[in-house]
């Protein structure tokens, strides 16, 4: 299918790795001209190069925190009217809410919740004018099923949940939409660090932790980053206009809820 996005322009944040890069490459492979945003530069500059090679359109790579005014700046200084933004960052430190003060809370509200709200502030009149605007959130499973380690991250992430609930279908009408994604169990840098902890905190080998994660999956597996960038591509194509202010769950199975 194509996906009717040739010739766009997309920023995707905190996509030098994981889940933001495999977006970036789907949309890379769809035609779209991308810009990739993450602290490190090389590795940034090296995801970049890898697309370009493999796509031959044209990546920017942007080495900045993308949680600060400055970092905003400078991605939007490289793309000032996105066709497509794609808003994700780190994910926050797990643990027991007690543990948290408010330095914590106020950089999880600032990186899951704030963050993208500026970048969709900065660039949503431009996307109305231009009749067409994707912006896609990465959230995460825990807006349906919250487990009790992310407490940081759920409070963040329920608050642009809410907001996106409350603003998208205003956009609608000018073939702009706003989803979320939210990644179950994907195999990436992160999970490795969440299993980990997990492993710690109910004293097994991290090799028993991913077992029981695993087999706690339908699909008995973890997601593939690039099974979730070709879902992103698609919610960023021309096909999904009809669809906005969605929470879609990719997580093999795992919630079984009816809805
Ligand atoms: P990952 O493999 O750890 O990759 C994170 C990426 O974000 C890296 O490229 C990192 O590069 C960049 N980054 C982090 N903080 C940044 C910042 N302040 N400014 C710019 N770039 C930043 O993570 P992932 O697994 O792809 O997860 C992506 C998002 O999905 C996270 O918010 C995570 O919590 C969420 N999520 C993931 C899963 C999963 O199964 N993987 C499940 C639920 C939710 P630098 O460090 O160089 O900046």
């Amino acid at each position: 299918m194509d996906l009717g996005i040739r010739g766009r322009k997309a920023l995707v944040t905190a996509a030098s790795q994981g889940l933001g890069k495999a977006i970036a490459f789907a949309l890379a492979q769809e035609g779209v001209d991308i810009t990739i945003v993450a602290r490190r530069k090389e590795v940034v500059e090296e995801a970049a190069q890898e697309i370009r090679k493999a796509t031959g359109v044209t990546v920017i790579a942007v080495a900045a925190d993308i949680t600060t005014a400055a970092g905003r700046s400078a991605a939007l200084a490289v793309i000032p009217e996105p066709d497509i933004i794609v808003n994700s960052a780190g994910g926050t430190p797990p643990g027991d809410f007690r543990q948290f003060g408010a330095e914590e809370w106020a950089a999880a509200l600032t990186g899951l919740m704030l963050t993208p709200i500026e970048l969709m502030k900065a660039t949503l009149s431009g996307m109305v004018q231009r009749r067409f605007g994707r912006i896609v959130n990465i959230t995460s499973k825990g807006m349906r099923v919250p487990g009790n380690i992310h407490p940081l991250g759920n409070g963040a992430r329920g608050g642009l949940t809410a907001f996106v609930s409350t603003i998208a279908p205003e956009y609608a009408q000018y073939n702009v939409t706003i989803n979320n994604m939210l990644p179950g169990p994907f195999d990436t840098d992160r999970m490795i660090k969440m299993a980990e902890f997990s492993a710690k905190q109910n004293d097994r080998t991290f090799e028993e932790e991913v077992a029981i994660r695993t087999a706690e999956v339908p699909a008995k597996r973890y997601g593939r980053p690039e099974e979730f960038g070709a879902t992103c591509a698609f919610l960023c194509s021309s096909h999904a206009s009809f669809i906005t202010g969605q929470n879609i769950l990719i997580d093999g199975g795992s919630a079984a809820t009816t809805f």
